[in-house]
């Protein structure tokens, strides 16, 4: 069986390590414009955790979805020799507003064995001079570093056969030799009206600032209304995301990023407030009217798998697994 996948994010990833590892015959071709990990993907903050959104309620197939990504992450890792995830586990979602509190408290409420509510000395504790606020804490809460997930990931795909090129696919006509053709071009199925997919499509935009000199690393990531998480090697970190839904082009523009994020990243962490800005990063996160991934057969031997939204690592690995028992059972 040929197979051509086209786009190389945590979703063709995942489709094409599924399909090597289930059906011994088959020949993969990844297709991407920007290469590995060149659309959301690759800039995703990489915060894995089943209590993601706003009210920090448990993610539907939440445990599902995380028991399955852990098993990609260690592939990857296998493949590259080294981990592809931070080495401390815990996310600290800090609680500004009275709603969050209520939201927060009711989770640790709910899921005393994954999380637990912590008074703003305990969140200090944790993250030393962070605003002196309550928070949610995620024990088990995993930072991924995404493109090195990625890249161990195809090293594993490229290791059993896959080949990567590197084309925009702007007719499906040029891939007319392939047995099975699909699609996981995210953003890009904003260009395919014809499909009729009930999707949106919201930019986000991420700001990657100079850690301060004369402060210790963040030892967690912080998540609240905004995120800061230390990026590899320490001397910088990631502050995100905007959530622009009417956008005109998908590349950065620093001043709305710098409006938007810089305020509320000083707010949870003051000790940023002079930090420089080293670079801009967007992306085009894909969502769903109920917010679970789309898994659809366009037409004969053409599949789709798209719509996670801002939980691509906590669905990725779930559905794409799901998608190839549908070809298998064909
Ligand atoms: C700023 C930001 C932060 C985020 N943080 C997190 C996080 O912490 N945790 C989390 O779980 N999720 C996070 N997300 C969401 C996550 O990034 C997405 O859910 C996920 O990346 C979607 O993966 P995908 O493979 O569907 O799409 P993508 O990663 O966008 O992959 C699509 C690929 O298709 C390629 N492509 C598109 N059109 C074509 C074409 N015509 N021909 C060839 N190639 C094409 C693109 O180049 C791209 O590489 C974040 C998103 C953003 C924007």
């Amino acid at each position: 069986m040929k197979v051509a996948i086209v786009g190389a994010g945590f979703c063709g990833l995942a489709v094409a390590w599924n399909l090597l590892k289930r059906f011994p015959d088959v020949t993969v071709t990844l297709y991407d414009k920007n290469g590995i990990g060149g659309g959301a993907s690759g800039i995703a903050a990489g915060l894995l955790h089943p209590f993601s959104g706003a009210h920090a309620k448990l993610n539907r197939k939440g445990f599902e979805g995380i028991e399955e990504t852990k098993q990609l992450l260690n592939i990857a890792s296998d493949a590259l020799n080294e981990p592809v995830i931070s080495v401390n586990k815990g996310i600290l979602r800090l609680a500004l507003t009275q709603l969050q509190e209520g939201d927060f408290k009711f989770c640790a409420k709910n899921h005393p064995n994954e999380t637990a509510w912590l008074d703003s000395d305990e969140c200090q504790k944790l993250i030393p001079q962070c605003t002196a606020v309550p928070g949610l804490w995620i024990k088990d809460g995993i930072t991924v570093h995404c493109l090195k997930y990625l890249n161990g990931l195809w090293k594993a795909c490229e290791k059993k056969g896959a080949q990567l090129v590197i084309q925009s696919i702007e007719n499906l006509q040029v891939l007319n030799t392939f047995d099975q053709i699909i699609l996981t071009i995210g953003s890009g199925f904003k260009y395919l009206p014809e499909l009729k997919l009930p999707l949106t499509f919201v930019k986000g935009q991420v700001l990657e600032l100079q850690w301060p000199l004369d402060i210790p690393p963040l030892n967690y990531p912080i998540n609240s209304n905004t995120y800061i998480a230390m990026k590899e090697g320490n001397q910088s970190c990631f502050v995100g995301a905007t959530y622009e839904r009417d956008f005109s082009h998908e590349f950065e523009d620093i001043e709305i990023a710098k409006n938007e994020l810089l305020s509320k990243a000083i707010e949870l962490y003051p000790p940023l407030k002079d930090s420089q800005i080293l670079k801009s990063y967007a992306g085009v996160r894909v969502s769903t009217p109920n917010h679970l991934p789309i898994i659809k057969e366009i037409s004969p031997n053409q599949w789709i798998l798209t719509g996670m939204g801002s939980k691509g690592l906590l669905y990725h690995a779930l559905y794409a697994k799901e998608l190839v028992d549908n070809l298998y059972n064909q």
